[in-house]
């Protein structure tokens, strides 16, 4: 349990731009922060994050909540481990208990692997210094390959003891269970005599990192010359580790992804430490498997620019050409790097040192379908089939390119080096881009079909609270601008002059929320937008009982319609005063004069809000019998009455008295 003094600490230490600005890379772009939203799939940034307000909101899949809630939804975490998550990033010391072996059993499985995780990883790292072996063996490996004792700290590199289970013991020891330690495959018990021994022994082991640096698997590499023993073993999938969907040193790389807007991608752990040791902090590897859209994803939310290193062997190559397809069908900026014959990123560093291989790397970028058609035709000769086969293969890559000016040099390219006329591979091309358009515009018709569902990211997956509603309409400009006042600046205080009935004057002081709520009580009026009136009721009732708005609330509300609302209308403040601006009403902004904005737009409410019910019993009487016809037309009298007085109360107004907040 953490107390609600140690979360207020947290909560009021978060920066929700730091916080989100680890995983997504944010422009600031006035108040607000944007960048590309990171649940779902987007070329052009629509997802805001504002600083002042503590929350974030996507414009384009309407996702939306406060610094917790993006950790909740983008980390898959709990509150308390969101809290947690938060606590450490800002140093904020959370006094726990220190859990007994039984606590330990009963925590969440994920939260058990979690920590195990952690655990190994620490362990190791210490054995790497401070056991003999560990510094025999595994340390002088480690720089018998040049890496220096800040970049292994860095990387969180360690060792595992040669012995059957020597991480398993002392794992058990403290408290640790045999089933924690089996999921996450640290432990392999054998099922015929129940032996434990540690997966990893003898090697030398990188852990791997989410891109919030936490420990979610391991991969370890063989030192000893036996045959049969594989050279790199990775941790199995489990809960928390999914080799799909992690990048190795993207944690460590992010930033520098981000600042140069670029991301290399090799093949191997080494090549990525030894790159970040040489200074190119840039790079990642999909680690045990080949590239995934998943990964490629995760690259993407920080940068469009991908620069594939391999050597220059055949399986590198063909890794290399597996890879190009993907990425250009995520609509990534692709380009190569070959090694020079049985170099990697790794022994080039090492060879020539770090000045050469930055060197290296800027002058041997290839665009990737160049090298894909060169390798292509490489074995080909004059074979005109298979030659034919090269033609609409290339095509199809270039296909897949999105933008017009880059195709057409491809094109242009590809057609020198096929010895074909450029207008035959441009006809290859577009039919290609016809194919591919015909099928993206099938699976677009299934999303249709499924009204319910939501296909994305191709998993299909029903809507939270599926509850089908009719679409709602959007809420009028008056009453939008209304609500907003009551989120944005409900606790403000503003002064106002009023005259007594013995034509003295007095200053009184009222928050605006105070003022919106008696107002219209006062007329018993309600709004139309049926969301717009839930969030003005839920402030009306925050503002009897504890006399102010609390906008946490809607924050947090596990209704997402309202939530995804409320947040909109918190984040986008200033386009809509330039809307109304734009109808010839002037709204200052609202900071500027905010009791002035309130008086209009509690007046522009009432009056509309009166022309609106008149108009509805205008609609009535058309079809009432006599009796309810005499009550409409009562009514539309009332209502005539009380737009009069209203707009003579506007008229005798008191010159608005100037505040600035
Ligand atoms: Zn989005």
């Amino acid at each position: 349990m953490i107390d609600q003094e140690t979360i207020q600490r947290i909560m009021d230490a978060a920066r929700i731009e730091e916080v989100i600005g680890d995983f997504v890379s944010l422009k600031k772009r006035g108040a607000n922060h944007i960048g590309c939203c990171p649940f779902h799939n987007e070329k052009t940034p629509s997802f805001y994050v504002s600083p002042s307000k503590g929350i974030y909101k996507c414009f384009g899949c309407g996702e939306a909540g406060d610094v917790v809630g993006f950790l909740k939804k983008h980390e898959h975490y709990t509150y308390p481990e969101a809290l947690r998550y938060l606590a450490k990033k800002y140093n904020i010391e959370i006094q726990e208990e220190e859990l007994t072996p039984e606590e330990k059993q009963r925590q969440t499985e994920r939260d058990g692997l979690f920590h195990v995780s952690e655990f190994a990883q620490k362990y190791f790292a210490e054995l790497l210094y401070n056991d003999e072996m560990g510094r025999a063996v595994g340390l002088s490996y480690f720089h018998s390959r040049g890496l220096s004792d800040e970049i292994i700290k860095r990387f969180g590199l360690g060792y595992c003891l040669d012995e059957w289970s020597n991480f398993t013991d002392h794992a058990l020891r403290n408290g640790y269970s045999e089933a924690v330690l089996e999921k996450t495959g640290l432990t392999i018990i054998k099922e015929d005599t129940g032996k434990k021994y540690d997966r990893f022994r003898g090697r030398v082991m990188f852990p791997i990192y989410s891109i919030s640096g936490r420990v979610l698997g391991f991969s370890g590499r063989v030192l000893s010359s036996e045959k049969q023993a594989a050279k790199y073993v990775n941790s199995p999938d489990s809960d928390i580790y999914n080799k799909s969907r992690i990048l190795y040193g993207l944690f460590q790389a992010r930033t520098a992804i981000s600042k140069q807007d670029k991301c290399y991608l090799v093949e191997g752990n080494i090549d990525v430490i030894s790159m970040h040791q040489s200074g190119v902090e840039n790079a990642v590897a999909s680690c045990g498997t080949s590239l995934t859209t998943e990964q490629i994803r995760l690259i993407k939310r920080y940068t469009p620019n991908v620069t594939v290193l391999y050597d220059g062997d055949s399986a590198g190559i063909k890794a290399a050409l597996r890879a190009v397809d993907l990425l250009f069908a995520e609509g990534m900026h692709v380009r190569l790097v070959l090694f020079p014959d049985g170099e990697d990123p790794d022994s080039y560093a090492q060879k020539y040192g770090s000045t050469q291989l930055q060197d290296y790397l800027a002058t041997h970028e290839d665009n990737f379908i160049m090298f894909k058609t060169r390798v292509l035709l490489d074995g080909v000769k004059n074979d005109p089939i298979r030659r034919a086969e090269v033609i609409s293969e290339t095509a199809r890559s270039i296909a897949m390119v999105t933008d017009m000016l880059e195709r057409a040099e491809y094109i242009r390219q590809c057609a020198y080096l096929l010895h074909v006329d450029e207008t035959v591979l441009s006809t290859a091309v577009a039919k290609a881009a016809r194919k591919s358009g015909e099928q993206r515009v099938e699976s677009g018709e299934r999303r249709v079909e499924n009204g319910e569902q939501r296909v994305e990211n191709g998993t299909v997956e029903s809507e939270p609270h599926a509850t089908p509603h009719a679409p709602l309409s959007a809420p009028s400009e008056v009453e939008r601008h209304m609500v907003q006042l009551l989120l944005n600046y409900g606790n403000h205080t503003v002064v106002q002059e009023i005259e007594l009935p013995d034509g003295q004057r007095q200053t009184t002081e009222n928050t605006v929320a105070e003022i919106i709520v008696s107002e219209l009580q006062q007329d018993n009026l309600s709004l139309s937008h049926p969301l717009c009136q839930r969030i003005y009721e839920q402030c009306a009732l925050m503002q009897q009982m504890s006399h102010s708005v609390d906008v946490n609330y809607f924050k947090n509300t596990t209704d997402d319609q309202l939530r995804t609302f409320a947040i909109a209308l918190m984040m986008d403040t200033y386009t809509l005063s330039d809307s109304w601006r734009a109808k010839g009403i002037f709204v200052p902004k609202m900071e500027d004069n905010l009791l002035q904005d309130l008086r209009e737009t509690v007046y522009t409410f009432k009056s509309t809000r009166i022309a609106q019910m008149i108009e509805e019993r205008r609609e009535q009487l058309r079809t009432a019998d006599e009796d309810r016809q005499r009550m409409l037309l009562a009514e539309i009298q009332q209502y005539i009455e009380f737009g009069h007085k209203l707009q003579k109360a506007r008229n005798i107004i008191i010159a608005p008295h100037h505040n600035s907040f």
